[in-house]
């Protein structure tokens, strides 16, 4: 659109040089005119002849004018497409950068690449599109302003153009995700990964801005158009170089970010099954097909059950019953898991209304949600609105809440206690927690994590790691329960350890609203709500599973 304005105004400036016409043919009548005018006007000053014909000076001085004013407006004329010339110039070459950070953008990127890859292949060079997209960057900018998020997007792309070769190109191609293209010898792709490990080193390291000290992570994704046998003929243009390289990208988060990862082509059905995941899940948010399931939780002594934890299930209709594990990290990864959380909390707490008062609800909470500063509040009044008691409720976070923002999370965990909202520290001995903040944390209870509980299982296996977790929850005065009992002597083990809870196979497997109430029933503790219709429950939800689309997913 601006290209063809340019050329419309420069072809009207052009046009314009008709004027430059006007003022060549008065030059060619001012000659014919000006011939016979002079003749007169010779003849008259040695006395001969009659003088020159008045009308005819006139028109001679009015041609005079016209040359006059058709060669300065020339001259204005060549000087303003001069002008427009140069600065369409520069309106290309900005176009072609990145503002912020001096890069090139994504349009010129494109066409560099293109360019650079011809050369490379012309001269027996291959060529690897690098694809760098920081990780979290979103959460960074919302906790230090957009500011600061500029600046470090601009010092993180003087450290990229410091180690990056001179051949190499940079390119920000918006928002948080920069790339380079960089030639190289075919047969030593080590060289990109050293190139690759040297960004890592520098990118990561730690950034100063305006007095505040912020980590980045990034993820790359590497693309070449060169394999093991030389030049790659699928690789045919710069756009499936990049479109590669962007597939492995996405590999690299989805691996856990932070790490950087070449293109191999079973990525992309990867990346297609990701991607109806993630179509998948928002639907299956929308018509209602997550549902809460319910492990019992049982007092180790007594062998009492004292309450369920509520562990979310997906029943997908193309996909069967799908785990937790699969669904949780996209739903987090998509932006979708508060909302889902808010959904299940909301069943759990209506299906809990029916059972025995005494027994508690545990829901799990992603390190996602608290995040939100908002998060005690809202979960606050969704226990008002659906007249659940806050005593009966204990939400589970894990130990990678804590490296967020611990003072936030302190004082969420702290408004959600002073309401009466039990709140444990789940999978306890798997992160990273110092025993300072488990000293400053005012947690009501640790839970250790399944993996040093079927520890236990092996006959010769020291306990010592359960031991030190109880003892050291007998020193914090913090209650202990231990995740996957799977049998009998496990537990006997556990019991000589103290008062604990437990939860685990032994018991059984988690289970539907439907099965617990049936559970409840027998043992005499379903407190019939005469005021409130139960929620329509699907008894048939386990046998729908699909063991072997689980095991597909799972893999
Ligand atoms: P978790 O919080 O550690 O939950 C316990 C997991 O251990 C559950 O897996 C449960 O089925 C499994 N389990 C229970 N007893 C045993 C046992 O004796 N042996 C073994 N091997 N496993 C046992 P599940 O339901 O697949 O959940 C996996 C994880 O997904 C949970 O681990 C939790 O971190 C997460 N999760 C589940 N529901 C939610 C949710 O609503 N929100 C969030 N944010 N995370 C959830
Ligand atoms: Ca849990
Ligand atoms: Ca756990």
């Amino acid at each position: 659109m601006a290209e063809e304005k340019t050329e419309q105004r420069i072809g009207k400036a052009e046009r314009d040089i008709v004027a430059l016409g006007i003022a060549t043919a008065a030059i060619i009548i001012f000659v014919g005119i000006g011939g016979s005018v002079m003749g007169d006007v010779v003849e008259a000053t040695f006395g001969e002849g009659k003088g020159p014909d008045r009308l005819l000076v006139n028109a001679m001085l009015l041609n005079i004018a016209l040359i006059i004013f058709g060669w300065r407006r020339y001259r204005e004329l060549s000087s303003e497409i001069q002008q427009r010339r140069a600065a369409e110039e520069q309106a290309r070459r900005l176009s072609e950068i990145d503002p912020l950070t001096g890069c090139l953008n994504r349009r010129s990127m494109a066409k560099a690449t293109e360019e650079l890859r011809n050369g490379s292949n012309r001269h027996g060079q291959a060529l690897a599109y690098v694809m760098i997209d920081l990780d979290n960057f979103k959460q960074v900018n919302d906790m230090n302003g957009h500011a600061i998020g500029d600046k470090l997007l601009i010092e993180l792309a003087a450290r990229l153009k410091e180690k990056l070769p001179k051949d190499a190109l940079l390119a920000r191609l918006g928002g948080d995700e920069f790339a380079f293209v960089m030639p190289y010898d075919g047969k030593h792709p080590e060289r990109i990964d050293d190139q690759v490990i040297r960004l890592f080193e520098t990118a990561t390291a730690m950034y100063q801005v305006d007095d505040m000290a912020v980590e980045l992570t990034m993820s790359i994704g590497i693309a070449t158009d060169h394999d093991e046998q030389g030049f790659n003929p699928l690789v045919s243009d710069a756009q499936t170089l990049m479109h590669h390289a962007d597939i492995a990208m996405y590999h690299a988060k989805n691996q856990g970010k932070n790490r950087y990862y070449w293109f191999e082509p079973t990525m992309e059905n990867e990346l297609r099954f990701r991607n109806e995941l993630e179509t998948g899940i928002r639907r299956g948010l929308s018509v209602g097909e997550f549902v809460p399931f319910y492990e019992q939780q049982i007092d180790l002594e007594s062998g009492d059950l004292v309450g369920f934890e509520m562990l979310a299930r997906w029943q997908s209709p193309q996909l069967g019953l799908v785990s937790p594990d699969i669904f949780i990290p996209i739903a987090e990864d998509i932006g979708v898991i508060g909302d889902l959380s808010e959904k299940l909390m909301v069943e759990a707490f209506a299906d809990a209304r029916d059972w025995d008062p005494d027994l508690t609800l545990s829901v799990n909470i992603s390190p996602i949600q608290m995040r939100d500063p908002w998060f005690a509040q809202k979960l606050l009044k969704l226990l008002v609105e659906h007249n659940f008691p806050a005593h009966r409720l204990e939400i589970e976070i894990t130990e990678s809440c804590l490296h967020d923002n611990v003072g936030m999370v302190r004082s969420m965990i702290a408004s959600l206690r002073n309401q009466g909202v039990k709140v444990s520290l789940d999978d306890f001995g798997t992160g990273y927690s110092s025993l300072e903040q488990l000293r400053s944390l005012p947690f009501d209870r640790l839970k250790i994590d399944r993996s040093f509980i079927s520890e236990l299982r092996n006959p010769d296996a020291s306990s010592k790691i359960v031991d030190a977790i109880v003892s050291l929850g007998n020193g914090l005065d913090m209650p202990i329960t231990a995740e996957g009992i799977e049998d009998e002597n496990i537990l006997d083990l556990l019991k000589t350890m103290g008062r604990l809870k437990g939860q685990g196979y032994l018991y059984g497997r988690p289970e539907t609203a439907d099965q617990v109430r049936m559970r409840l029933k027998a043992a005499g503790r379903l407190v019939e709500q005469p005021d409130v219709v139960p929620a329509a429950q699907d008894s048939a939800v386990e046998s729908r599973v699909d063991p072997e689309n689980l095991r597909r997913i799972a893999e």
